[in-house]
């Protein structure tokens, strides 16, 4: 968990927007993944894709489900620092709007528009998991 008493990342709560932010932000930690996320029911809801995301059709992205974050830190880029949770450089790769075309337990539709990823998105809970989903261009 993130500890805001060491690091400048936004602290926040839940916030009531138009649930229309898509940012994935470049996240050089342990591992280099990207970290997407998407503005619904206040927070922003978060995944990391451990691979580039998929610019283009046909290719799948396995994303983990990560810890909900508050709306501000989708404008976040920085480094947070060493000894804490997810220590690296933080910046962001894309970043628009998105609209949602559809949203069940295990299946998110969206129709994002930024300057990377432009398009229709898919996001598919894997039957019995928990936190894996596979995000592709549909
Ligand atoms: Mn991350």
């Amino acid at each position: 968990m993130r500890n805001f008493r060491k690091t400048t990342e936004p602290k926040g709560e839940i916030k009531e927007g138009k649930n229309d932010i898509y940012v994935i932000q470049k996240h050089d930690a342990s591992h280099l993944h990207f970290d997407l996320r998407l503005e619904m029911d206040g927070v922003l809801k978060s995944w990391a894709i451990p691979k580039e995301p998929p610019v283009e059709k046909g290719l799948k992205r396995l994303a983990v489900a990560t810890e909900n974050h508050p709306v501000d830190y989708a404008d976040f880029e920085g480094v947070i620092p060493e000894g804490y949770y997810g220590a690296g450089k933080v910046e962001i790769w894309d970043k628009g709007t998105y609209e949602l075309e559809e949203r069940t337990e295990d299946k998110i539709v969206i129709n994002i528009k930024g300057k990377k990823l432009n398009g229709r998105y898919c996001l598919i809970k894997f039957k019995g998991q928990d936190k894996n989903w596979l995000f592709f261009r549909c």
